[in-house]
C-alpha cells in the first residue's frame, strides 16, 4: 500500500474501534501495531463499560458477544470502616454499567477488522510520522525487514501513553497537565467465582482494595501498594491474605487462595496533553491522557475520543477542503477534552477518597467527612453515580 486515507498507529481499543467506525463511514484505514496480534489479544486491562461505550460498540457493529456475555451491574459498593455502602446506580441515574473485559472488546474488534478485510500490520517496527504539521503526512515503518512508507490524509495517534505519536508533536505546541500518585495498584487475575455480586471499592486501614470480576468464574482484584514493591515480592498467599484483610467482613472471609493467572503492578497517574490536534495528526485514548483506574474511565474515554474523532473525520471528508472542513476537524479536540477533563476530575476524586495518602490528620479527616457525606446525602450519591455510569457523549 502506498496511500490510504487514515493511518492509525496502535491496535489498542482506541485504534481498533476508530478503524471500525471509519470503515462504516466508507473511509479507508491502515492500522500499524508494534506488538504481535497474539500479544495485543492477550493483554489484561480494564473491564467496566459505561452505557455510552456499549452504545458506541453497538453502533460499530461489535456488540453481539458483549450483550450475550457481559454482566450488567446496577450498583457498586464502597467499603469503609467495616461497613459496606451500596451506590444504587440504576435507581439514582436509570443506568447501569456492563462488566466485559477489555480483552474481549479487543478480540471482537480484531475479528471484525479481519472479517471486513481492513489492512493491519502487526509487529510494525520503527514506526515514524513525517510532515504531520504540513500537507504531505506520511508514516514509515519496517515490517519483516522491509521498510515501507505510506502517504495519507490524516494520522490517528492511538498508540498509548508510551507511543510515538504524542512525541512527534513539538513540545511548544502541547500543553501537559500531570499528577503522579504516591502508590500503585497490584492486580491479580484468577479463575474462581467472585464472592461478591457487584464491584466493591474498599477504603481500609491497610489501604485501598478493589473486588472486581471479568465473568461469573473469573475475578480481577487489586490492592494499593507501594511503588517500590515488585510483583515477585507478592506470592498469591500474601496477596489474598492482604486482600481479605482490606475487604473485611463475611465477604472477605469467603475469598479463597486462588492461583493467579496474571499479576502486575500499575502506577497511578493523571495526565492530559492538549490540544488533541496538531496539523494532520490527532491524538486519542491513552496517547493523549491517563486517568488513575479508580473511576474505571480509561477504556471508556478511549471509546468516546474515537467516536468524536470518527465524526470529525467523516464531517471533514463531506466538505470541500477549506475552512469548513478545518472547523470540523478542530471540533474533535474541543468536544473530546470537555469529556476528558470531567473524567479526570472524577477519577482524581475517587482516587482521593478511597486510598491511604501520606498526609496529615487534616487530609484524613476531610476524606472521612467526604465519604460520610456521600453515604448520607442522596445528592452526593447522584453526583457519584452519574459520573460512574459516564456523562453523556
Ligand atoms: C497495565 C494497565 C492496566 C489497566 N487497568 C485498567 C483498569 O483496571 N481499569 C480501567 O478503567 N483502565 C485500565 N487501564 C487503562 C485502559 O486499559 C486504557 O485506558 C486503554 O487501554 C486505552 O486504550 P488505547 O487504545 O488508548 O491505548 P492502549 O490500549 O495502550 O493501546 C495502544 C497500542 O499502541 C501500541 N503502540 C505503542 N507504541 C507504538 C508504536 N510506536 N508503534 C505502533 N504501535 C504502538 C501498543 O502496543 C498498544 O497496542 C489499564 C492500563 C494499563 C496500562
Amino acid at each position: 500500500m502506498k496511500r490510504t486515507q487514515v493511518v492509525i498507529v496502535g491496535a489498542g481499543p482506541a485504534g481498533l474501534l476508530l478503524g471500525q467506525l471509519l470503515h462504516r463511514e466508507g473511509i479507508d484505514t491502515l492500522l500499524l501495531e508494534r506488538r504481535s496480534a497474539e500479544y495485543v489479544a492477550g493483554r489484561i486491562r480494564a473491564g467496566v463499560l459505561e452505557p455510552g461505550t456499549v452504545n458506541v460498540l453497538e453502533h460499530a457493529g461489535v456488540a453481539t458477544r458483549l450483550h450475550a456475555e457481559g454482566l450488567v451491574h446496577e450498583g457498586v459498593e464502597i467499603g469503609f470502616r467495616g461497613r459496606r455502602h451500596r451506590i444504587d446506580l440504576k435507581a439514582l441515574t436509570g443506568k447501569s454499567v456492563t462488566v466485559y473485559g477489555q480483552t474481549e472488546v479487543t478480540r471482537d474488534l480484531m475479528e471484525a477488522r479481519a472479517a471486513a478485510g481492513m489492512l493491519s500490520v502487526y509487529e510494525a517496527e520503527d514506526v515514524a510520522l513525517h510532515d504531520v504539521g504540513g500537507n504531505t503526512p506520511r508514516v514509515s515503518f519496517r515490517h519483516q525487514g522491509v521498510v515501507h512508507e505510506v502517504a495519507c490524509d490524516f494520522i490517528a495517534g492511538c498508540d498509548g501513553f508510551h507511543g510515538i505519536s504524542r512525541r512527534s508533536i513539538p513540545a511548544e505546541s502541547l500543553s501537559v497537565s500531570e499528577r503522579v500518585y504516591p502508590f500503585g495498584w497490584l492486580g491479580v487475575l484468577a479463575d474462581t467465582p467472585p464472592a461478591w455480586h457487584e464491584l466493591i471499592y474498599a477504603n481500609s486501614e491497610q489501604g485501598f482494595a478493589l473486588a472486581s470480576m471479568r465473568s461469573p468464574t473469573r475475578v480481577r482484584c487489586y490492592v494499593q501498594c507501594d511503588l517500590t514493591e515488585r510483583v515477585e515480592q507478592w506470592s498469591d498467599e500474601r496477596f489474598w491474605a492482604e486482600f481479605r484483610l482490606r475487604l473485611g467482613g463475611e465477604i472477605g472471609a469467603r475469598v479463597p487462595d486462588a492461583p493467579s493467572i496474571e499479576k502486575s503492578i500499575a502506577p497511578l497517574r493523571s495526565f492530559v496533553a492538549e490540544p488533541l490536534r496538531f496539523g494532520r495528526l490527532f491524538l486519542a485514548g491513552d496517547a493523549a491522557h491517563i486517568v488513575p483506574p479508580t473511576g474505571a474511565k480509561g477504556l471508556n474515554l478511549a471509546v468516546s475520543d474515537v467516536f468524536y474523532l470518527s465524526e470529525a473525520l467523516r464531517d471533514s471528508y463531506r466538505e470541500v477542503p477549506g475552512e469548513r472542513a478545518e472547523r470540523a476537524l478542530d471540533a474533535y479536540s474541543t468536544r473530546a477534552l470537555r469529556r476528558i477533563w470531567r473524567a479526570e476530575r472524577f477519577s482524581w476524586w475517587m482516587t482521593r477518597q478511597l486510598h491511604r495518602f501520606p498526609g496529615d490528620a487534616f487530609d484524613s479527616r476531610l476524606q472521612h467527612t467526604e465519604l460520610e457525606y456521600l453515604f448520607e446525602s442522596r445528592a452526593a450519591q447522584v453526583s457519584m453515580a452519574e459520573n460512574y455510569v459516564g456523562l453523556p457523549l
